[in-house]
């Protein structure tokens, strides 16, 4: 498995602690930010975690609506490159660079 073109860069944005959100939040029908319904076209997949949630290990299905996810994935953008063994060596190779610039420019939209 490959790590580089995995789409895993999204495990690392910021989330709100699951034990904070309430159950829709955690099963991705509402924004884990805002609590916004969501639907196909308006969720954006922040890829399933693990985590312990109330002290219990148990997987959940982050989900968010585009215009919060916005935020958290323009920092990430920006410090990416600083916390990136590949873009200190060269950026223009990086796939996580690549995929999260991506990613802001159809958010943007
Ligand atoms: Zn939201
Ligand atoms: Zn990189």
């Amino acid at each position: 498995m490959s790590t580089a073109t995995q789409p895993g860069f999204l495990t690392l944005l910021e989330l709100p602690a699951p034990e904070t959100l309430t159950a829709t939040q955690l099963g991705g029908a509402h924004c884990v930010w805002c609590a916004t319904e969501l639907h196909g076209d308006t969720a954006v997949d922040l890829e399933p975690r693990h985590d312990h949630i109330k002290g219990v290990p148990g997987r959940w299905c982050p989900r968010g609506c585009r215009r919060c996810t916005l935020k958290p994935l323009l920092a990430l953008v920006q410090v990416h490159p600083g916390i990136c063994e590949q873009c200190t060596d060269d950026a223009s190779l990086c796939e996580t660079r690549r995929a999260l610039r991506t990613l802001a420019r159809e958010l943007r939209r």
